[in-house]
């Protein structure tokens, strides 16, 4: 495997955590870049540090839970660069809470946002992948997509939903023979601003010690995503579960 790549990434999720650290972490590594998220400031910032000229990446506000903006993004990178070699699906929240909080809102921004921002992503990046016979989609579920804990319910049930539809494109497209690799991604704790979405007085504290105590770097996983898109294409890395070493569950 070598250090040298050439592919282009689309990553949503791209202004800060694990996208960002993937983004610069890729670009450093020759690849082209395609970011998409809401913040916009956020996105010329990492524009300036990956790419001065504006040749090697551009990046689109994106909102995941509208279509139109995940197909738009996907359209930046065919218009742009010509193709979608990688595509990233890594926007996400995580706002815990027990089901007693009745946070009804936090339950469906998850769904929106975790799954059908996933699903999205597949459906603007499938049909191209498709007609070129070759493509890599890359998605991040979690630790919590294996097992889950009070106040956890909801975003573990968003990322084991990851892992099924991961799981199930990797099938149909191994049948189609078309050359589409899957990889799921499911780090432990990652220190970004994640935790920071908890609204849940009760969760908050004890989440933010944890984190504070065992989270490794985002850089950890961009590595991990690097590996995987480093693999020679007749093998595919199908998940990818880490934890921080001292993390225990
Ligand atoms: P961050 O909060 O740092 O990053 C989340 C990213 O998602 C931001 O760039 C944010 O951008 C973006 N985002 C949120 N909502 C939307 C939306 N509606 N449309 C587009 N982008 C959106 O957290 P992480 O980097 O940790 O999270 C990245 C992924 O990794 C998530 O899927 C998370 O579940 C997963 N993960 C994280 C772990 C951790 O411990 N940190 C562990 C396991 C998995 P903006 O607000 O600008 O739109």
């Amino acid at each position: 495997m070598s250090n040298i790549q050439d592919k282009v990434v689309i990553i949503t999720g791209a202004s800060s955590g694990i996208g960002e650290a993937t983004a610069k972490l890729l670009a450093k590594k020759g690849n082209k870049i395609v970011l998409g998220a809401r913040r916009e400031e956020r996105l010329k910032e990492i524009m300036k540090d990956i790419d001065t000229e504006g040749e090697l990446a551009a990046y689109q506000v994106t909102d995941v839970t509208k279509h139109d903006d995940v197909e738009d993004l996907a359209k930046l990178a065919l218009d742009k660069f010509g193709r979608i070699d990688v595509w990233i699906n890594n926007a996400g929240l995580m706002p815990h809470s027990t089901f007693d909080k009745l946070k009804v809102k936090e339950w469906e921004r998850m769904v929106d946002v975790n799954i059908k921002g996933v699903l999205y992503g597949i459906a603007a990046a499938l049909p191209s992948m498709r007609e070129r016979k070759s493509g890599h989609f890359i998605n991040l579920s979690s630790v919590a997509g294996h097992q889950t804990h009070p106040g956890g319910g909801v975003y573990s049930g968003t990322k084991y939903a990851v892992r099924a539809i991961s799981e199930a494109l990797r099938q149909e497209e191994a049948v189609a023979k078309s050359n589409v690799r899957v990889t799921i991604i499911s780090p432990g704790a990652v220190a970004t601003e994640l935790p920071n979405t908890i609204t849940d007085e009760d969760l908050k504290q004890g989440i933010n010690q944890l984190y504070e105590a065992v989270a490794i770097s985002p850089e950890r996983i961009a590595e991990t995503i690097a590996f995987a898109i480093d693999t020679p294409s007749d093998t595919t890395m199908n998940e990818i579960l880490l934890r921080p070493t001292v993390q225990e569950v």
